[in-house]
């Protein structure tokens, strides 16, 4: 019999239903309509900066992103080897080049790698930073807090400082994590680098189907990503443009789940927390099997738990216990393949890339859903026990 417990699941509720049926009756389904400037509110609230702006996915909102600081065609932009694929694709959207760094023990960009590749590869020249091998500009770092663990933001931005570059923060999987120490302490990730973006795509601490938003303490900044979002309309009655936009506006539909889901944050993070310590005691006494940390200088969201399978002291290896959890029903999964070694990205610049390959042959995902309940949490610790030889 299969144990049927998902990975990771949206966790919604009914209430939702109230704003849909005001869609419905409104007739506001589309790019405009109040959900979406309410929502847009709740999260700047929530995270506090004065202003948020709705897209249509976390990937509309690195596209957006990245044009808004102003990469360009022919560019290059610093981005981790370890990360879902649309932190990279938006990059070449615009025509530029992804450089790939390492990750740490935290599965974050090595900044210190980071810092070692500014300082031999590049120098300033008039045009600003450059790649000395493509000579190709940098302008842009992006920096991902994987799985909900934020990296060390006062490290990220006093390199960028140096080296003069914009800093996105892809909070993709991390809204609701923040610093409790040090100069950002009380900061959320996401509000911190020059523009940050959350994603809620249906496995994301909160869902909205599929969207997304921007963030960031520069409005004009925002101003001109949402400008974007809706085709680059300059006059609205004659339908004039000066530029060529997109079609990525949050819709009032999506932003009705949002308005929801938002108000349980707390409700979902408190669900993570309790589930990793359940997980973490547990998975203590399994010889082989170790649950990555979160930095501790930080309230993450424990967005997704990673164990790294010990092959000589655990007795199978990572691939034999991801196969045997998903043949009893128990949705595991491994990291993402490196971008570095993604055929799209073969030919572009990869930097020391040697910690993430570890980590991609060792770790695996498991179940994670604010919905997980004990009972489904002690069968995947009963199941990680048995499968140990
Ligand atoms: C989910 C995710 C995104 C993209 O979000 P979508 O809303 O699915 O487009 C970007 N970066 C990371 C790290 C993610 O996990």
């Amino acid at each position: 019999m299969s144990l049927n417990i998902p990975l990771s699941v949206p966790n919604l509720t009914l209430d939702i239903l109230e704003n849909i049926k005001e869609c419905i009756e409104t007739g506001w389904v589309s790019t405009g309509g109040r959900f979406i400037t309410e929502f847009e509110n709740k999260i700047a609230e929530y995270v506090g900066v004065e202003e948020a702006v709705g897209v249509q996915s976390g990937t509309a909102g690195l596209h957006m992103s990245y044009r808004v600081l102003g990469v360009e065609a022919g560019d290059e932009v610093i981005v981790p080897t370890v990360t879902f694929i649309a932190t990279v694709n938006p990059v070449t959207y615009l025509g530029a080049h992804p450089i790939f760094i390492d990750c740490d023990d935290t599965l974050n960009m090595d900044l210190d790698k980071l810092e070692e590749f500014l300082e031999t590869q590049c120098e300033f020249t008039e045009r600003g930073l450059k790649n000395k091998k493509s000579n190709r500009l940098i302008k842009v770092l992006c920096v991902v807090h994987i799985f909900g663990n934020p990296i060390d933001m006062e490290r990220v931005m006093g390199i960028a400082e140096k080296y003069n570059l914009k800093v996105v923060e892809d909070a993709a999987e991390s809204l609701g994590s923040y610093y409790v120490d040090g100069k950002y302490k009380g900061r959320y990730t996401g509000t911190i680098g020059h523009v940050g973006v959350y994603s809620f795509n249906a496995n994301k601490i909160l869902t909205t189907g599929g969207g997304g938003m921007i963030v960031s303490n520069d409005i004009s900044l925002l101003e001109k990503a949402r400008f974007l979002s809706v085709q680059a309309k300059t006059d609205p009655l004659y339908y004039k443009h000066d530029e060529i936009g997109y079609n990525y506006r949050l819709t009032n539909v999506a932003a009705a789940f949002g308005t929801s889901q938002i108000d349980q944050i707390e409700r979902f993070i408190n669900s993570k927390i309790k589930n990793y310590n359940l997980y973490k005691e547990e998975i203590a006494n399994i010889e082989g099997l170790d649950l990555l940390p979160f930095n501790n200088r930080t309230r993450p969201n424990y967005w997704f738990y990673s164990v790294i399978v010990d092959k000589e002291k655990y007795g199978i290896d990572r691939d034999e216990l991801l196969s045997g959890l998903n043949e009893v029903g128990i949705q595991a999964r491994p990291l993402w393949g490196l971008m570095s070694d993604q055929k799209p990205f073969k030919d572009e610049i990869a930097y020391k890339v040697e910690k993430a390959r570890y980590y991609v042959d060792n770790i695996i995902n498991i179940p994670c859903s604010t919905s997980l309940t004990e009972e489904q949490l002690f069968k995947v610790i009963e199941k990680l026990k048995e499968f140990k030889e």
